[in-house]
């Protein structure tokens, strides 16, 4: 292992190295810095987030630009406004004994008026966003036709938010003779393909395998039936009380939800998502830094970029479309030296996606059972206690001493300790007495296309069942009836379940929040010429009867159920909907869904 002097860095650099408290290079330092500062090549470098890479580019870069020219000599491409920013403050700190050193940050979200004064004072290194930058360069704001160095930090994660266009625009402005460094904590055919477009004979370093996750964190999966997926997540967070997560959605929307409903749960979180304005994410993120919030809620590509050390968990609520979009997920934790540990909560038809994440990351998951009531119970009584016996005395209480005593007098130790851990405890008890099981088993099977199981086929209480007057005959099975329902009403992957397909009718599930939207979209909709009708079911047992309905009319004339839905007065699933249109019946449903099930609230959170 080399020191930062034998990899050839210079005085101001090794000065500022020490005031960081840098004692050795990383892996990725110590194969990439004397690459790069004894020649001008090209260089594809593959790490992760956590490996200390910025310093990799930012030593050579900072040590090969003249700062004694005003000249834009250094680019630095960054997927997202919060790994560009970090970037330029590590560039910051790393250059601050190079006199005259001047490092901008270009993004967007933020003034460009005031980023472009700031590079015309003359900047030696432009660290940008794609977006910000293109814009910036048609605007004729920035000039990098004279840059030496160009670096494409995250390219993997660059290529998934789709910027290649963006950043093949901006290198075309760039001079041809010009460095190009790639990092990439991945490597896809895409990053492969810009590499080839744009680099001369790079040489290639890797840190780890190819692809590989860090070997800090462990990998568990869960296995629960879909609609158990908020329930499960909860208590694999009661039962890490001291747990500091980013718990990872597919979409904006159920990352809103996830972290709404967390809150009004009791627990300390916070969203992070795009349909958020910058001021609002900045917030959230400041929290999280700062130890305020303990669980952050996010999508892969507003989380892009995260530095924050010490994520004890990273939680996949679902699993992403790409498998290689865990690496990045699960890259979150196990930084600096850290240990750390990738949950995913998979129902089955996704635990397929588990081998194949396990042959991309060269490691394998471990399944495990989320926790029962009685064993969060146990792990939040004894970090109670541990956090009691570790809390320092606060003096002030010593004047109500002998009036406290005087209250317990009669009581002995036992019973005032338990008397004092049931404030606390008697609710987490209460919460999770009689809790369900909520693991399945691998090998269990069940009627919706053996996708989930162990789940009653009807309506329960949380959710509505529905009968649609398409079947077979119109061309559906079970999956393409599901996908249809799925799009029409825009829902993600769990929304809808339970499908069932007869021939000219059919019966599936949503949740019981979602019951307004699905027959405001159904109503006097048409599928290819015909009305398709969709009706709160009081089918619960499953069969495939139609409780007092006239089935299946395929000529477009089911419509007297349709004017039986206009007048409001029809059979009782009709009244059942018109009261759901109340605010009041809505909030009692909201109650009462699975995923709104709220459990105590805790004092600490
Ligand atoms: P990066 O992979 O560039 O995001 O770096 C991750 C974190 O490691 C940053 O907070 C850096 O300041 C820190 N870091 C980088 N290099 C070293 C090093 N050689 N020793 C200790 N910490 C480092």
């Amino acid at each position: 292992m080399s020191t930062f002097q034998e990899l050839g860095l210079n005085d101001d650099l090794l000065r500022a190295i020490t005031d960081l408290g840098f004692t050795k290079p990383s892996e990725v330092q110590e194969k990439a810095i004397p690459i790069l500062l004894e020649s001008e090549t090209d260089l594809v470098a593959l790490a992760q987030t956590g490996t200390g890479k910025t310093a990799a580019f930012g030593f050579p870069m900072l040590e090969k630009i003249d700062v004694d020219s005003r000249t834009t000599q250094g680019l630095i491409l960054s997927p997202t406004r919060e790994l560009c920013l970090q970037i330029t403050n590590e560039m910051k700190q790393y250059g601050k004994y190079c006199k005259g050193l001047n490092v901008v940050a270009i993004y967007g979200g933020s003034s460009i008026t005031d980023q472009a004064r700031e590079v015309k004072r003359g900047a030696q290194i432009i660290v940008a966003t794609p977006g910000r930058m293109k814009d910036m360069i048609s605007r004729r704001l920035v000039d990098i036709s004279k840059i030496q160095y160009s670096v494409l930090d995250e390219a993997d994660e660059m290529l998934n938010m789709g910027f290649k266009e963006d950043i093949t625009d901006i290198l075309s402005h760039t001079p041809d003779d010009k460095n190009t460094w790639l990092f990439s904590a991945t490597m896809p055919r895409e990053v492969a393909t810009i590499a080839k477009k744009f680099m001369h004979n790079p040489q290639e370093i890797t840190v780890g395998n190819k692809n590989e996750s860090t070997n800090q964190v462990s990998h568990e999966y869960y296995l629960v039936n879909a609609r158990d997926r908020y329930q499960a997540l909860k208590r694999l967070s009661d039962a890490n009380p001291d747990i500091f997560s980013v718990v990872f959605c597919r979409t904006k929307r159920d990352t809103q939800k996830v972290a709404e409903q967390l809150i009004e749960d009791g627990y300390s979180a916070g969203a992070l998502h795009g349909d958020l304005s910058q001021n609002q994410r900045d917030l959230v993120m400041t929290s999280f830094r700062k130890k305020q919030i303990q669980t952050l809620v996010a999508t892969d590509v507003a989380a892009r970029g995260i530095d924050v050390d010490n994520i004890t968990h990273v939680i996949n609520y679902q699993l992403p479309d790409e498998p290689e979009i865990y690496t990045h997920r699960s890259g979150r934790t196990g930084r600096a030296g850290k240990t750390g540990i990738s949950m995913v909560i998979v129902s089955k038809s996704e635990v397929r996606k588990i081998k194949s994440i396990e042959r991309i990351i060269k490691k394998q998951f471990e399944k495990k059972d989320i926790p029962d009531g009685a064993d969060i119970c146990e792990v939040q009584l004894m970090s109670l206690a541990n956090k009691i016996h570790n809390t320092e005395v606060n003096h002030e209480i010593d004047k109500h001493l002998s009036s406290i005593n005087e209250l317990f007098e009669d009581t002995d130790k036992d019973e005032l300790i338990k008397k004092f851990f049931s404030v606390e405890f008697t609710r987490f008890y209460n919460y999770y007495n009689k809790s369900k099981n909520l693991n399945v088993a691998e090998g269990s099977f069940d009627r919706d296309g053996g996708r989930e199981g162990g789940r009653d086929f009807g309506g329960s209480k949380n959710s509505t069942r529905y009968f649609i007057n398409v079947g077979g005959k119109d061309g559906f099975d079970w999956m393409k009836l599901k996908d249809f329902l799925k799009e029409q009403l825009n829902l993600g992957r769990d929304d809808v379940f339970k499908v069932e397909t007869k021939d000219s009718f059919s019966f599936f599930n949503t949740e019981n929040e979602l019951k307004e939207k699905v027959l405001a979209h159904f109503t006097d909709f048409k599928h290819e010429g015909r009305f398709v009708n969709v009706e709160v079911s009081e089918n619960r047992g499953g069969g495939g009867r139609r409780d007092r309905r006239s089935g299946g009319k395929r000529d477009g004339k089911s419509g007297g159920r349709r004017s039986d839905r206009k007048g409001g007065s029809g059979n009782r699933s009709d009244r059942r909907r018109s009261e759901g249109n109340s605010s009041s019946s809505r909030r009692s449903e909201n109650k009462s869904s699975d995923f709104g099930s709220s459990r105590p609230r805790r004092s600490r959170r």
